[in-house]
C-alpha cells in the first residue's frame, strides 16, 4: 500500500470548489440531540481553515450514525431485531432519518469556526446543487448525512458522478471511513483530483512511517477483548515488529494454548489453534512475544467483585482474569522503556472498573516516559489513554477505530488508494 499521497498542500486550490469528505460522525444525546463529544469536529478544522485561507470554496459532508434511507429495508430491519412490525410506521422511520441530520453538525462546526456554515437540505438534490453552484471562495456550506442517499454504502458511481459535479476537487480527511469504500469516501475520486486533508496525512505519515521504517526496536502492543479481531493485525506485526505484547481479554486465549486452565476468563474456542500457531511463528521469526504472568481475576464480572491476584498458571475454576497483574506490568513497561516505536491496540484489562484500570494505566503511563514514537490505536485504547490523563504525552492518537485496525493489517484502505500517489 502506497502511504505517499499528495495533499491539499500540492494542489492549488484558490477560487475552487471543494468537495471535502470529513468524518463528523459524532455521538449525540439521543433526547436532545446534543453533540456529546465534538473531537472529530475539531479534528477537520486544520484543513477546512486551510482550503477556506486559500480561497475555495468548501462543499463539506459526512456520514451521521446508521441511517437506513429505504423505508422497505429498515421495516425488515427492525423485524429482524425483534421488534413487532405493526408498530413500524412510517412515521418512525421518519423520526429516525430526521434525528440524523446535520443541523447540530452545522452549529457546533460554525460556533469552532466562528462564522455561519450554510447547510443543504440534501446530499445531491436541487438544494444541494443550487447553494453549491452559488458557494462563493472562502465561504463553507455542509451536505446532508450522506447515508440518506441509497447509494452511498454502495459505491453507486450515479451517486458519486453527482457529488463530484458540484466540486472541481476533491478533499479527503475522513481517517475513520477510509476502510469503507463509499460513494463519498471513495467513488468520488474517480470524477475529481483527489488529495488528502492534513489530518489523514498525519495518520499515514505517522502509522505509514511506523508500518515501513519503524525506530527500532519497534513494540506492539495488543489487548482488548478479542483475538478474532486482531488477527489480521498480529499475523502482519509479526513481520514488521521486534516484539509483540499481548493482554488484555484476548491474551486469556494464547494463555489456554499454553496449556493451562483459564477458569472463565473470556475464551474464544475456535482461535486457541491460530494462538499457538502465532506463538510458533513468533519464535520461528525471533520475534519477542510476551504474554501476561499474572493476572488480577475477580470472582464475577462486576466492578465491586472479590479480587486476588494469581500467576496465570494457577486460574481458579469460576474465577475471571480481569487485567494483567503486578509482574506482567513490570515485564511489558520494562519492554516499552526501550522501545524506539510502539504502537497499541486495544486495553489491558476491563479499564472500565476502577480495580482493573491499572494494568491498562501502567502501560499508558509507560508510553508517556519511554521517549519513543508512540502511536495509539483509535477506539477503546484511544479513550482509555483519555479517560487515565496520557492522551497528550502520546506522538499519535490514531482518529479512526476500524480504520486504524486494517492499516495495521496491512490492508488496502480504499478512502486512501484512491487518492493520487506523490
Ligand atoms: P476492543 O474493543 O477489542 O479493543 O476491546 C475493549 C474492551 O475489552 C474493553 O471494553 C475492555 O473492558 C475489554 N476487556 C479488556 N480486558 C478484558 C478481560 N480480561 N475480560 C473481559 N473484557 C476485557
Amino acid at each position: 500500500m502506497n502511504y505517499n499521497k499528495k495533499t491539499v498542500y500540492d494542489i492549488d486550490v484558490k477560487g475552487k470548489k471543494v468537495l471535502l469528505r470529513c468524518d463528523f460522525n459524532v455521538p449525540q444525546d439521543k433526547a436532545t440531540r446534543m453533540i456529546t463529544d465534538d473531537k472529530r469536529i475539531r479534528a477537520a478544522l486544520p484543513t477546512i481553515q486551510y482550503l477556506l485561507d486559500q480561497g475555495a470554496a468548501v462543499i463539506a459532508c459526512s456520514h451521521l450514525g446508521k441511517p437506513e434511507p429505504s423505508f422497505d429495508k429498515w421495516v425488515k430491519k427492525q423485524t429482524e431485531k425483534g421488534k413487532d412490525p405493526s408498530s413500524l410506521t412510517k412515521e418512525k422511520w421518519e423520526k429516525e432519518m430526521q434525528a440524523l441530520r446535520m443541523e447540530p453538525v452545522a452549529e457546533r462546526l460554525g460556533q469552532l469556526l466562528g462564522r455561519d456554515i450554510i447547510l443543504a437540505d440534501d446530499v445531491v438534490g436541487p438544494d444541494a446543487r443550487a447553494k453549491a453552484a452559488a458557494l462563493k471562495a472562502g465561504e463553507i456550506m455542509l451536505l446532508q448525512n450522506t447515508r440518506f442517499e441509497k447509494g452511498e454504502t454502495k459505491n453507486d458511481s450515479e451517486l458519486a458522478k453527482a457529488m463530484a459535479s458540484m466540486a472541481e476537487v476533491y478533499v479527503s480527511d475522513a481517517f475513520g471511513a477510509v476502510h469503507r469504500a463509499h460513494a463519498s469516501t471513495a467513488g468520488v475520486a474517480a470524477y475529481l483530483p483527489a488529495v488528502s486533508g492534513l489530518l489523514i496525512q498525519k495518520e499515514l505519515e505517522i502509522m505509514g512511517g511506523a508500518l515501513e521504517a519503524p525506530k527500532r526496536p519497534f513494540v506492539a502492543i495488543l489487548g482488548g477483548a478479542k483475538v478474532s479481531d486482531k488477527i489480521g493485525v498480529i499475523n502482519n506485526l509479526l513481520e514488521k515488529a521486534d516484539t509483540i505484547i499481548i493482554g488484555g481479554g484476548m491474551s486469556y486465549t494464547f494463555i489456554k494454548a499454553m496449556g493451562y486452565g483459564i477458569g472463565s476468563s473470556l475464551l474464544e474456542a475456535e482461535r486457541v489453534d491460530y494462538a499457538r500457531e502465532m506463538i510458533d511463528k513468533a519464535a520461528a521469526k525471533g520475534v519477542k512475544l510476551l504474554l501476561p504472568v499474572d493476572t488480577l481475576i475477580g470472582d464475577r464480572f462486576a466492578a465491586d467483585c472479590q479480587v486476588k491476584t494469581v500467576d496465570v498458571k494457577s486460574i481458579p475454576d469460576d474465577w475471571m482474569g480481569m487485567d494483567i497483574g503486578p509482574e506482567t506490568v513490570k515485564l511489558f513497561t520494562g519492554a516499552i522503556a526501550g522501545a524506539g516505536t510502539v504502537i497499541w491496540n486495544g486495553p489491558m484489562g476491563v479499564f472500565e472498573f476502577d480495580a482493573f484500570a491499572e494494568g491498562t494505566r501502567a502501560v499508558a503511563r509507560a508510553l508517556g516516559e519511554s521517549g519513543a514514537i508512540t502511536i495509539v490505536g483509535g477506539g477503546d485504547s484511544a479513550a482509555a489513554v483519555e479517560q487515565l490523563g496520557y492522551a497528550a504525552k502520546m506522538t499519535h492518537i490514531s482518529t479512526g477505530g476500524g480504520a486504524s485496525l486494517e492499516f495495521l493489517e496491512g490492508k488496502e484502505l480504499p478512502g486512501v488508494a484512491c487518492l493520487l500517489n506523490k
